[in-house]
């Protein structure tokens, strides 16, 4: 062996540094990659809120013979179950062969995106113009979101307590609606402004009518020839936005990027991408040793919390009444269980290298990529998985020939990020992220890799099936 090819080998020995995972993939597996990137556009495009994820899920479930979880329902191994939170999230679960006192193999993605919330006394007319006032939901960039054609989706129950489901924007023949921004000739003032001030909170109005009701002598007339419309389109009148999760979402479908087609651009990859691969993973296992399940959460872009979030006790609540009917104590099954919290990652972009270190930032087509810890000003905020933990995940995941990469959220102290990671971790389940590394994350157009989206889904499947503490 020459010097040269020697020294060459003990590099690939020796040091990280992960071939692009197009190097690396079999064809059989592009093919699958590619096939299950046309469905997941079709799930992103119609699934733009966290309660039209929920149905979505669950209408799936149900062709694969999954039943209601009612409490004190006798279950054996493979059965297949799922439970619903007031239609913001779902649990799915596979009951393993082995007892619930040996704990489950969870995979946990959220299904909340940053968007535009539609305020409780949101209709106003200015200037012979009719808006509605928005608080935004989630970390975004607000200038991100002016001049994009939106849609508006959501529900709204009525004066009567009649549910409504509002979906205007979706189709191409209805209307979109929009955030003006001031043309460049203008903007002098705006322009010298830091990005975070030059579009205000209380800025982000949404235009939605400009034709005055046909009587002459009062005032607002704009806005009550909305109004009208609404009423006799939905019944609504400007009491029921008080009882309404209404939201401005971008009106722009799921869509391949690139001249190879490599990558997928849409609103909500944060953390559809990862929801959607786990939901795959969970639909394909059959006996698991360990029960495997898979909870969609809600709330995570603002902290978690609430009765849907993943501090909520929902998730213990429906995982203890499951322990009941085999007399295990949740306490005993959490101690035993593990969790991957299925969230994205930021991708290094080369546009803005100087916000990564680039040895440990993650990077598109390196595959899934496995986070020791978040957070952020000295790991605050974050679970920080344990070396032996990660250590089985990594056996795992080359074994069964896993494409995946480590990553973090940017340079230290560069600013960070959380994840329903502690939160799991905090219930005594050992938890670590994995996810899809994503460009311009919480943009209305955000992108990642087709392979690294497979690879999550590969990885979320063979943790479900095989991870053994
Ligand atoms: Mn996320
Ligand atoms: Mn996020």
């Amino acid at each position: 062996m020459s010097e040269n090819k020697k020294a060459k080998e003990l590099k690939k020995k020796y040091f990280y540094d992960p071939e692009n995972g197009f190097d690396r993939i079999t064809a059989k597996e592009k093919k699958a990659a590619f096939a299950m990137s046309e469905d997941y556009k079709d799930f992103l495009t119609a699934c733009k809120m966290e309660c039209e994820c929920v149905a979505y899920a669950v209408n799936a479930a149900k062709k694969l013979g999954y039943k209601p979880y009612s409490r004190g329902m006798k279950l054996k191994a493979g059965d297949k179950i799922y439970t619903v939170n007031r239609d913001k999230s779902v649990i799915f679960a596979v009951i393993g062969k082995e007892s619930l006192a040996k704990g489950l193999n969870i995979s946990g993605a959220h299904i909340d995106s940053p968007r535009i919330d539609v305020r409780t006394i949101p209709v106003y007319e200015d200037s012979g113009l009719c808006m509605m006032k928005t608080h935004y939901y989630g970390g975004i960039k607000k200038y991100q979101w002016t001049t994009l054609p939106l849609e508006l989706r959501g529900v709204i129950f009525l004066k009567d307590g009649k549910r409504k489901e509002i979906s205007i924007g979706t189709k191409e023949s209805d209307p979109a609606f929009v955030i003006t921004d001031l043309l460049p000739h203008l903007a002098a003032d705006q322009m010298r402004k830091s990005l975070a001030e030059g579009i205000k909170g209380e800025n982000l109005n949404v235009l939605v009518g400009s034709i005055p009701y046909e009587e002459q002598d009062m005032s607002e007339r704009v806005k009550l020839a909305v109004m009208d419309i609404l009423y006799k389109t939905y019944g609504i009148t400007e009491h029921d936005f008080v009882s309404a999760d209404l939201s401005f979402v971008p009106s722009i479908p799921a869509r391949d990027v690139g001249f190879d087609r490599s990558m997928i651009g849409s609103y909500g990859h944060d953390d559809r991408v990862c929801a959607y691969a786990s939901l795959r993973a969970i639909f394909d296992q059959t006996n698991p040793a360990k029960t495997a399940v898979c909870i969609l959460a809600d709330k995570e872009e603002t902290g978690s919390e609430g009765t849907t979030g993943m501090q909520s006790q929902f998730f213990d609540t429906f995982i203890a009444d499951l322990c009941e009917t085999q007399g295990v104590l949740l306490r005993e099954c959490f101690e035993n269980s593990a969790c991957l919290s299925a969230d994205v990652s930021n991708a290094f972009d080369p546009n803005y290298p100087e916000v990564s270190e680039k040895r440990n930032e993650a990077h598109i087509n390196l595959g899934a990529v496995v986070t020791k810890y978040t957070g952020a000003r000295g790991k605050s905020g974050t679970s920080d998985a344990g070396a032996e933990m990660m250590s089985k995940v990594r056996i795992l995941f080359d074994k069964k020939k896993v494409i995946w990469q480590t990553g973090q959220l940017g340079k230290v102290d560069q600013g960070g990020g959380g994840t329903i990671a502690m939160y799991m971790a905090n219930r005594n389940i050992d938890t670590v992220d994995l996810g899809v590394p994503v460009l311009s994350m919480h943009s209305p157009f955000e992108v990642v890799s087709k392979l690294d989206f497979y690879m999550t889904y590969r990885a979320v499947y063979e943790f479900q099936k095989g991870y053994t503490k």
